[in-house]
Formats: C-alpha cells, sequence, structure tokens
C-alpha cells in the first residue's frame, strides 16, 4: 500500500504507473518505455515535474484551466462546501444551494439570442455524460411533439464529442469508431469547415464557407427532413486541431437548420468560459442554439462539472409535457462541483477575465501568434480568442504537406516538451489554448518557446 505521504522517487511512480494505471488515449507499450512525465504541482500558468522541471501549460491542461493554476479560493469553495454538505443528490424531491444558485447564475450569463433564450441548465460531471444528455433529450423532445421519426443526429468529421458511446458516435474521429464498433445508429456526419484543406484553387474562405455549411443541407435530404432531430457542432473544432470556421460558416448553418426545423446543438466544452472572449461562444458567432454543453472551464477544471444550458424551444417541451424524463446522473448538480464553479466565476467576473480575451490582450495574443506565418515551417495560423492554430508544412511556397508517417507534429511537440512548453499537436497542426490570466509578458515568453521549438523541428 502506498499512503499519500510516502514519498516516492521518479522511477517508482513510473513503474507503479505503467503497473496499475490505465491512461486515457495512450499507447502503454510506448508508455512503460519512456516512462510517463510525473506532474507533481502547479502555480499560475506554470506546471513542474518531479524532477522540478518548469513548463509553461498552453493548453490550460486539457482546455479547461482558463483562471489559471494555484486559487486558494476555489479550494476554500470546495473545503467549506465538503464541511457543509459534501454530497447530497437532487433525485426524489431533494435540491441543493450551490446547484440552484450556479444554475440561476448560468442562466444569467447566458444570453438571448434572437427567440432563444436559456433559463434552464441540466447538470452532469463531463463533456461526455452532457452530450450523452443531449441525445437523450433531443429524442424526447421529437417524441413528446409526436415526430418520433425524428431521431438522426448530424454531426461533423474530425469532431471531438466525448469518449461514452454517444459522444464518440457524435464525434467524428475515425480512430475512435474503428475500435468501438460506432456510430450507434441515427447518427451520421459531414465535412469540417478546414479551408486550409478543403479550400479550392481560387476559392475564397467566404465562399468556402457557405459551400461547407451546404453539406449540412444535402446530408438532411438524403437522411431525409422529416427524420433529422439535430445538428451538433462545435464553434470551433477544437481537439480536431482548432479548425476555426469562415465567417459566413454559422450563418449558413443558422439558415439551413432553421429552413428544417431541427434544433442545433452548440458543443461548447472548450469555447464557453471567456476561452473565445465572452460567456459563451454562440454569442462570438451571432447563432441561435437548442441546447449548449459545456464543461472543463466551468470549474477552471479544478473539479469535474457539466452541464447543458437548455433553450427555451426544448425546455418548455420537456418540462410542460414532458412528465418524468427518465435520465439523471448520481452527481447531476454535486454540491461541492457547484460550490466551486460559483468561486470560478466570481474569479472569472472579478478580472473580467472574457472582457480581456476580447479587448487589448486578446488582440496582442492575434499579433504575436499571427507573426508566426513568416516562418519558414508555418502554412499557416489562425486565433479566435485565446484558441490558437497553426498547420506544419514541408514547402511554404507550394503549402506541400508533410506525410503522416513523418509525424512532424509529434517531433514538434517533443522539442515543446523537452524545453518547457505544453503544445499539442493534432496530425501537423500544433495548437495551444492558454489560461485566460496571460500577460503581454506571458505572451512574449510563449511566443519565444514557440519559435524555438520550430527552429528545433526544421
Ligand atoms: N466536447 C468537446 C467539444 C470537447 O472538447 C470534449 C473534451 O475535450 C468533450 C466534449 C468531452 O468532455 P469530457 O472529456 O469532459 O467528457
Amino acid at each position: 500500500t502506498h499512503s499519500t505521504a510516502e514519498q516516492l522517487s521518479t522511477r517508482e511512480i513510473q513503474a507503479l504507473d505503467s503497473a496499475h494505471f490505465i491512461h486515457p488515449f495512450t499507447d502503454h507499450g510506448d508508455l512503460a518505455t519512456r516512462g510517463a512525465r510525473v506532474i507533481t504541482r502547479s502555480d499560475g500558468i506554470y506546471i513542474w515535474d518531479s524532477e522540478g522541471e518548469k513548463l509553461l501549460d498552453a493548453m490550460s491542461g486539457l482546455w479547461c484551466v482558463n483562471a489559471g493554476y494555484g486559487r486558494k479560493a476555489l479550494a476554500e469553495a470546495a473545503y467549506e462546501q465538503m464541511m457543509t454538505l459534501p454530497f447530497y443528490n437532487s433525485f426524489f424531491q431533494t435540491t441543493n444551494v450551490p446547484a440552484v444558485k450556479l444554475a440561476t447564475r448560468l442562466a444569467a450569463l447566458a444570453p438571448k439570442v434572437g427567440d432563444r433564450s436559456f433559463e434552464h441548465v441540466f447538470f452532469s460531471s463531463s463533456g461526455s455524460e452532457s452530450n450523452d444528455s443531449n441525445v437523450r433529450m433531443v429524442r424526447r423532445y421529437w417524441d413528446l411533439l409526436g415526430q418520433p421519426q425524428r431521431k438522426v443526429i448530424i454531426s461533423r468529421h474530425n469532431a471531438y464529442h466525448g469518449s461514452t458511446m454517444a459522444g464518440a458516435s457524435l464525434g467524428g474521429m475515425s480512430g475512435m469508431h474503428a475500435q468501438g464498433d460506432l456510430p450507434i445508429p441515427n447518427i451520421t456526419h459531414i465535412g469540417q469547415p478546414y479551408f486550409f484543406e478543403d479550400g479550392k484553387p481560387g476559392e475564397t474562405a467566404d465562399a468556402f464557407g457557405v459551400r461547407a455549411a451546404g453539406w449540412l443541407e444535402d446530408k438532411i435530404l438524403e437522411v431525409g427532413p422529416d427524420k433529422v432531430a439535430a445538428f451538433i457542432a462545435e464553434p470551433i473544432q477544437g481537439a480536431g486541431g482548432v479548425i476555426i470556421p469562415p465567417a459566413t460558416y454559422w450563418p449558413e448553418i443558422q439558415r439551413i437548420v432553421d429552413k428544417y426545423g431541427i434544433l442545433l446543438i452548440s458543443d461548447e466544452v472548450i469555447c464557453a468560459f471567456g476561452r473565445l472572449g465572452h460567456w459563451f461562444a454562440y454569442e462570438r458567432f451571432g447563432y441561435k442554439p437548442d441546447l449548449v454543453t459545456f464543461a472543463k472551464a466551468v470549474t477552471s477544471g479544478y473539479i469535474p462539472l457539466g452541464g447543458v444550458m437548455v433553450g427555451n424551444r426544448v425546455a418548455k417541451v420537456l418540462i410542460e409535457q414532458g412528465g418524468e424524463f427518465n435520465h439523471g446522473y448520481t452527481y447531476s448538480g454535486h454540491p461541492v462541483a457547484c460550490a466551486v464553479a460559483l468561486a470560478n466565476l466570481d474569479i472569472m467576473e472579478a478580472e473580467q477575465l472574457p472582457q480581456r480575451v476580447r479587448g487589448e490582450m486578446g488582440d496582442y495574443f492575434a499579433k504575436r501568434f499571427l507573426a508566426l506565418k513568416d516562418h519558414p515551417l508555418v502554412g499557416d495560423a489562425e486565433t479566435c480568442g485565446f484558441v490558437a492554430g497553426l498547420v506544419l508544412v514541408k514547402n511554404k511556397q507550394t503549402k506541400q504537406r508533410f506525410n503522416p508517417d513523418d509525424a512532424v507534429g509529434m517531433i514538434c511537440r517533443g522539442h515543446c516538451f523537452r524545453n518547457g512548453l505544453i503544445m499539442r499537436a493534432v496530425g501537423d497542426r500544433m495548437i495551444i489554448a492558454p489560461p485566460l490570466t496571460m500577460t503581454h509578458a506571458d505572451i512574449d515568453e510563449l511566443l519565444r518557446l514557440i519559435h524555438q521549438a520550430l527552429d528545433l523541428t526544421q
């Protein structure tokens, strides 16, 4: 047995790690040879490993630590709530104060857009669970409206919507589908709006945006408009490599979902809570979702919490016509998670983190990151709020891509990792989503580290 107080060497931890811990999304043969890097502490925008090496965490963990590390107020909120009421469920006619307060607060933060408002919240513990709940709610909605044949949910290739059976099915990751006999029935996919890859010679980004949105209409007509229940999409594809759609994309998607009366699900697990400079990302793009998935940064990742903002169109039917909805999780509205979320929102409001991202700090970040376009290895670079991506190319003039076998992204990531920077690789794309607390000096340091890694990759 190993108590938490026992001091273990890095090698001992790595050996126990290999012997007992199945990591998510990991090749364990590879892990056993190299040994996992043991991350032991954190502060601000930095993490440290067990050997005392410091890394600038430009991924905010997994896109979640928006308020940065080392926030005592969040620990205190958890401690106080654990001492008062560590758990009680909200099944069977009970509720708890943090969950009620958080639902009320989120409802106030979610802007009304057109005829959509968000007065109701359903809680879970993760993005994956929330998307499972979306599938259940969408199907229940159409059943209650007497259209049970509307079952098909359309998503996009390369989307990431989680790792449960429904989450991975909604997602468009072929590697995940191949291993899980997925997707489950009644989920189908269209192409992603990736201009660099799929734009035709001479086509403008705006023209491509309309064309890519048109793939949704093609799919609706192929499936049969009366069979389609919903379209789900991330405002910006995150895990797919930070694919930022052209400005014309979302308005055209809105026109199409309106034309066919289908529900729109905005998966904002990455994009909400200031990441794109707003509390919710649909505001940035101006579209009108019916359901909004959130998780991660609602607590800045300090404790698991997720959920769905349920728009008036769906809430009205589910609540007023539905009777009991046979769905829920033990931890729906967990009081400790909700208390931490409230304290996190306090920080974000007091420090105006969303405003920072859409103001001068966001402009500075964009200016410095976009200057990477001049690097000989960079084919294109894009930012939106505090999310950014670049594509590594073999030949800058012809925009010739690397072969997947070149593993150029992994090589670049390795240079980052060894030199004090967490940057993620998705194929030949390098992506970041740093904490929203970054200062000018932090951004300068981040760019210095990225330059260093790119120079080493050449
Ligand atoms: N949806 C999106 C857009 C995500 O990026 C993620 C995770 O990265 C998920 C859903 C799944 O969230 P979780 O890992 O909390 O289940």
